[in-house]
C-alpha cells in the first residue's frame, strides 16, 4: 500500500498541529480527533483532512473500528498520557506509533530512575526520609499538571512546615540542582538504528521566571512569594556547542538501555530529557518523556540542528511522519507500530 492509503491521526491538543502539519507534509491523509468547541481552531489551519468531535478524548476508543477501517496509526503526545490509563493504550487496536512497553517505564518513579543510572545519566539525589534532608530540595507532587504546588525547602524543618499545606498527597523529595533548566529533544530511527539531535527548549515558568524582576528586598516586603512552576510556554535555546557531544552520549546510552532493559525494540522516535545544566557543565536529569513534547513545537518549520542536517523543513512531527513513511516503502511498517 502506498502512503496515501494511511491516515495519521492524533488527539486536537499539545502537538496536533505540528503532527498534522508533518504527516500532510509528508502526503499522508490526517485526521484530528478535537474536542467540541474546539474544532473551529483545527479547522483554520488547515491540516487536518478530516475533524471527529469528541466531547472527551476518551471516546477514541468508541472510534476505534471506524480509524482501523481508514489504516490509521495514531501518534501518541502529552495529552495521551494526560487523559488515558497505560492499561487502556495497551488495548487500543489501532495502529499506534511507538513502543507501548517504555510506557511503564517512564511513568513509575522507581523504574525511571533505573533506567536513567543504568544509562550512567547523572540524577538528582532522592531523599526518602524528610529527616535526611541535608541540602536544597524541590518537593514534586505526583500528577502535578505543569510543576503546579511544587516547593522548595531548605532542611527538614523546612520541609515539615511547607508540607503541612499538602496532606494526603503524594510527594518525592529531590535534591535541588542549581544551574539552568534544559529540556534535549531526540529522535531515535529504529529503522535506521540512528540518533539525532532535534533541539532544546527551556520552559517559561510561572512565577519563577519573574521572580528576578522583583529585588530581594521587595520580596522580603511582599513576605510569601514561593516559587512555583507553572508551565505557561516555551522558549528556544541552543547550547554551546561543547555541551553535545555529551548530550549526544545521553541519548545513545538512554536508547541503548531499553533495548535492555524494557525489551527488544527499546525506546524509538522522539523523546526527551529533561535537567539541569550546573556552572560545571555538569548535566542532571530529572525526566525522561517518551514521546514527542510541547517544546519542539518551537521549531517549525525547524530547528537550527535539524536545519543543517536536513536542509529543509523538518520538524520533530515531521520527522514522525518520514519514519513511517520510510518504513510503508520498506514495507517495514509492523517494526515501528504497535
Ligand atoms: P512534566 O515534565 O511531567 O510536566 P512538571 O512540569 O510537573 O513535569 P518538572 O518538569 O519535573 O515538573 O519540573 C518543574 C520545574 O522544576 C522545571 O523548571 C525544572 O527545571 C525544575 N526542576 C525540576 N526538578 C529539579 C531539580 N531536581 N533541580 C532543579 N530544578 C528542578
Amino acid at each position: 500500500m502506498a502512503v496515501t492509503d494511511y491516515t495519521i491521526a492524533t488527539l486536537g491538543s499539545h502537538s496536533s498541529l505540528q503532527i498534522l502539519k508533518g504527516a500532510k507534509d509528508e502526503g499522508f491523509k490526517t485526521l484530528c480527533i478535537a474536542k467540541k468547541g474546539s474544532e473551529k481552531v483545527y479547522k483554520s489551519f488547515g491540516v487536518a483532512d478530516e475533524i471527529i468531535s469528541v466531547d472527551h478524548f476518551k471516546e477514541l476508543f468508541d472510534l476505534q473500528d471506524e480509524l482501523v477501517k481508514r489504516n490509521t496509526i495514531l501518534i501518541p503526545h502529552g495529552s495521551f498520557i494526560a487523559y488515558m490509563k497505560i492499561e487502556d493504550f495497551k488495548n487500543l487496536k489501532v495502529m499506534y506509533f511507538g513502543n507501548k512497553d517504555v510506557l511503564e517505564w517512564e511513568s513509575a518513579r522507581d523504574l525511571e530512575r533505573k533506567w536513567l543510572t543504568d544509562a550512567n545519566i547523572k540524577i538528582p539525589r532522592i531523599f526518602d526520609k524528610p529527616e535526611t534532608i541535608d541540602r536544597p530540595v524541590i518537593v514534586k507532587f505526583y500528577g502535578a499538571k505543569g510543576g503546579m504546588g511544587y516547593f522548595l525547602a531548605k532542611d527538614t524543618d523546612d520541609f515539615y512546615e511547607k508540607i503541612a499545606d499538602h496532606i494526603n498527597e503524594k510527594y518525592v523529595i529531590q535534591e535541588y540542582i542549581i544551574g539552568v533548566p534544559a529540556y534535549f529533544h531526540y529522535f531515535y530511527s529504529l529503522l535506521n538504528n540512528e540518533l539525532e539531535i532535534m533541539s532544546f527548549d527551556k520552559r517559561y515558568e510561572s512565577n519563577v521566571d519573574s521572580i528576578g524582576r522583583i529585588s530581594a528586598r521587595d520580596q522580603f516586603a511582599l513576605k510569601k512569594i514561593d516559587p512555583s512552576y507553572v508551565v505557561v510556554g516555551n522558549i528556544p535555546i541552543t547550547v554551546r556547542e561543547s555541551l553535545l557531544p555529551e548530550i549526544f552520549g545521553m541519548g545513545e546510552r538512554v536508547i541503548e538501555k531499553s533495548k535492555q532493559l524494557i525489551s527488544e525494540r527499546g525506546l524509538f522516535g522522539p523523546f526527551c530529557l529533561e535537567g539541569v545544566i550546573t556552572p560545571e557543565a555538569e548535566i542532571y536529569i530529572f525526566e525522561i518523556s517518551a514521546r514527542i513534547v510541547a517544546g519542539t513545537n518551537l521549531f517549525e518549520p525547524y530547528s537550527p540542528y535539524t536545519y543543517i542536517k536536513y536542509g529543509k523543513p523538518m520538524s520533530t512531527g515531521r520527522r514522525i511522519a518520514l519514519e513511517i513513511k520510510n518504513a510503508i516503502n520498506k514495507g517495514k511498517l509492523l517494526d515501528i507500530v504497535c
